[in-house]
């Protein structure tokens, strides 16, 4: 397995908020994270079918742009009845009208549409899903390394909470009976799908 050596680690997004969650991260292990952004490298289209086909796409995507080691992560909401949906389409099922100014992400509208398709199936559907995240590591000589974290839950309706992003208001994590939006952030950063994977990729990236 090809592991990190402590120095430049190109982060993948163009997401100033998860640049700084990953950049904390790895800080500890001696990794000076550079954003794509900041590099001026371009977002490649996201056309995997799979969390491992994205995350693997924008990785290498920079590792081959900036000739350096890169690190990119796509994560999602898999809804059990909905087959896994929206999955790799999380982002875009919040893709509102063209408003002024360009498409906004519209969250309250994108969880409506999970429930709404719920309610379609009928009322003893399951309401059991779960948060994806993967991370991939991509070095410029084409060898890369994969770790997938999860969130068990359940769906809740209506959306409660303020917190957080995304689906969180309508997420209740496995053993709690508060969203992901009423959980203090420390809290969610330690049983989130993210915190999974990182803690993957640390045991195998930086253990002695
Ligand atoms: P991407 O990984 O940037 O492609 O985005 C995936 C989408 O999944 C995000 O835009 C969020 O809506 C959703 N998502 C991922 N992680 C979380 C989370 O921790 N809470 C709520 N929504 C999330």
């Amino acid at each position: 397995m090809p592991r990190l050596a402590p120095g430049k680690l190109v982060i993948a997004t163009h997401n100033a908020g998860k640049l700084k969650e990953i950049q904390a991260l790895l800080a500890p292990y001696g990794m000076e994270c550079l954003s794509a952004g900041e590099l001026g490298l371009g977002e490649p289209d996201e056309t995997g079918l799979t969390f491992v086909e994205n995350a693997l796409i924008k990785a290498q995507a920079a590792a081959e742009a900036s000739r350096l080691p890169s690190l990119a992560d796509d994560s999602g909401l898999c809804v059990d009845a909905l087959k896994g949906l929206p999955g790799v389409y999380t982002a875009d099922w919040a893709e509102a009208a063209i408003y002024e100014g360009g498409p906004r992400r519209d969250w309250y509208m994108a969880m409506g549409k999970v429930e709404g398709k719920l309610a379609e199936l009928g009322p003893d559907v399951s309401r059991d899903c779960h948060f994806a995240c993967t991370l991939a590591i991509a070095w410029p000589d084409g060898t890369h390394a994969v770790y997938e974290g999860r969130a068990p839950g359940a769906l809740t309706w209506p959306p409660r909470g303020t917190l957080g992003f995304g689906y969180d208001p309508v997420f209740v994590p496995t053993g709690y009976d508060r969203t992901f939006a009423e959980l203090d952030p420390a809290e969610k950063h330690k049983i989130s799908h993210r915190a999974d994977a990182f803690a993957k990729l640390v045991a195998e990236q930086f253990s002695a």
